[in-house]
């Protein structure tokens, strides 16, 4: 999508700090980091929010878990733990407008958050 922010990252027109990429997916630092690690997993296709996703999206979201077990274990993550979450639409504060997971890490996290 032409005014994405995101889709610029995967077509590489926005420089980012991408950790992992393959065909499907792209994970990248997130440039306002909240903790320690903050990942943000993106699928490359635009797909706007949580509501957005279909029946055959079920792989691909599937893909973008796994992507981040693996690379959380690469970090070491996996004794300490990690928080995965997907703000969706006004009430989450979702503030851009392509589908992403943030991955956050790297110190003790509350709940519920605000
Ligand atoms: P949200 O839509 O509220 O779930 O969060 C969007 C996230 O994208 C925020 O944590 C921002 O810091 C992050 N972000 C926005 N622009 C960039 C960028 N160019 N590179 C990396 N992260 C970004
Ligand atoms: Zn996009």
């Amino acid at each position: 999508m032409q005014d994405c922010i995101f889709c610029k990252i995967v077509k590489k027109e926005i420089a980012a700090e991408v950790i992992f990429e393959d065909e499907q997916v792209l994970v990248f630092k997130d440039i306002k980091p909240v903790a320690p690690t903050h990942l943000l997993l993106i699928p490359k296709k635009h797909v706007p929010t949580l509501f957005d996703l279909d029946e055959s999206d079920s792989g691909l979201i599937g893909h973008i878990h796994q992507v981040a077990i693996k690379v959380a274990q690469e970090m070491g993550l996996s004794n300490s733990g990690l928080r995965l979450v997907s703000n969706c639409g006004r009430d989450a504060g979702q503030m851009v407008y392509h589908l992403h997971y943030h991955l956050i890490a790297g110190r003790p996290l509350q709940w519920p958050p605000g």
